[in-house]
């Protein structure tokens, strides 16, 4: 690992990461994987990383009301639509889109509450600083395993690279 902030780039502080995760289920579906990776931040990112238990539960609410407000849609505009399967799809899929966005907002609110506009920044660069795109296990026929992970901040994914024998890509 790099010493540096994964996501501001300045120096890391011991003790302090900030977790990456992936699941992957294989093509049957049958099995999943999960990848947990720790990368070091600064302080400052640090600070402004937790997110606030009540927007979790805004965010677990939201996933339930937006699939009822889906699931109602689809019957409201299968009967009003005369049974068009397109139109079914499309009203319940945008009806949950919206829903679910409007409830993403809300606990964006709640996570960035009393945060200085500076920290709002810190907070959000942090959020997508990086992330695991795809990983593969070592198979029992194809021994090579790889895990392809996307950083913002292209020193620290230089320095990552180069300490892990990894390509940039
Ligand atoms: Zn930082």
């Amino acid at each position: 690992m790099p010493n540096t902030c994964m996501s501001c780039g300045a120096p890391a502080e011991a003790g302090l990461y900030y977790c990456l995760d992936k699941t992957q289920s294989n093509w049957p579906g049958k099995k999943s994987t999960t990848l947990n990776l720790n990368f070091p931040i600064c302080a400052e990112c640090h600070a402004v990383s937790a997110s606030r238990r009540g927007a979790n539960v805004v965010i677990v609410i939201g996933i339930i009301i937006s699939l009822l407000v889906c699931g109602l849609s689809a019957v409201a505009a299968n009967s009003l639509s005369n049974q068009n399967a397109l139109i079914t799809i499309i009203s319940a899929g945008t009806l949950f889109f919206i829903s679910a966005m409007l409830f993403r907002w809300f606990a964006r609110l709640i996570n960035e509450k009393g945060l200085t506009p500076e920290n709002k920044r810190r907070r959000r660069n942090l959020l997508k600083a990086g992330s695991v795109k795809q990983f593969k296990v070592p198979g029992t026929f194809d021994k090579t395993g790889f895990i392809d992970f996307q950083f913002e901040n292209a020193p620290f994914a230089a320095s990552f690279a180069l300490l892990n024998r990894g390509k940039l890509l």
